[in-house]
């Protein structure tokens, strides 16, 4: 099964290239990002010798398991919730937190990365499902209440916003989840125009698509590319 990987993602990288061009969308504005949690270092590295060169994992204990001795040049970014007695560890091991959802937590962040002396780029993570299982800003106040505090965290550069799509087959549903952070993230860049703002993380591996018609510079898979979890 792992000598599918390469052909995977290839596949996927035409299907993003082939979406992005029937809207008009310059496909090189999109990344595909590697999902790999509970899949084992080998299946990483095959990964990477593929080309791959962006990851993202669920959890840091993972994260650190696995990719500690792996390549420099790999990008590594943290997808799931942080707790807070994880933050050193992210702080060190990885390159962005994608989920950030709350002020505690960007205050974690900052405070790690000050005693670390080092910089973290973050997404904040927004629910447009609604869902209650799912992690994310539930109204708009509360995201521009913890983007007011990035101001006094020089340590932290927000680059965007990241949802999860509703579990659904509607694509209306999905489209409009899509919708919505992309709304979310325009009215970002006309609020703070000092911050580089350049990534709407958004598509897995059941949406991808849609989310590439809705405006994703970062899509984000897993199964697709290493085969469904057990
Ligand atoms: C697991 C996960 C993905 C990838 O999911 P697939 O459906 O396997 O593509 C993407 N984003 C987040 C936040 C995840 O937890």
């Amino acid at each position: 099964m792992n000598s599918s990987i390469c052909k995977n993602i290839k596949t996927i990288q035409e299907k993003i290239k082939e979406t992005a061009e029937r809207i008009g969308r310059n496909p090189d504005e999109i990344q595909l990002m590697a999902v790999t949690k509970t899949k084992k270092k080998e299946v990483v590295l095959e990964a990477y010798q593929c080309g791959q060169h962006l990851f993202g994992e669920n959890r840091v204990f993972e994260a650190l398991e696995k990719y500690s001795d792996l390549p420099k040049d790999i990008e590594l970014h943290l997808i799931g919730h942080l707790q807070r007695n994880k933050a050193k560890d992210a702080v060190a091991f990885v390159d962005w937190i994608d989920s950030v959802d709350k002020t505690s937590t960007l205050n974690v962040i900052e405070k790690e990365c000050r005693k670390a002396d080092k910089k973290m780029n973050i997404l904040f993570e927004f629910n447009t499902s609604g869902e209650e299982s799912k992690q994310g800003f539930r109204n708009e106040d509360d995201l521009w209440r913890t983007f007011d505090e990035v101001a006094d965290c020089p340590h932290i550069t927000v680059r965007g916003l990241m949802t999860i799509a509703p579990f659904t087959d509607d694509v209306n549903t999905i489209r409009t989840s899509f919708r919505r952070l992309r709304s979310i993230y325009e009215k970002s860049t006309r609020r703070y125009p000092e911050t580089p703002l350049d990534t709407l993380s958004m598509g897995m591996s059941s949406d991808y698509e849609i989310a590439v018609e809705e405006g994703s510079t970062m899509v984000r898979l897993g199964s697709h590319i290493f085969g469904v979890r057990h």
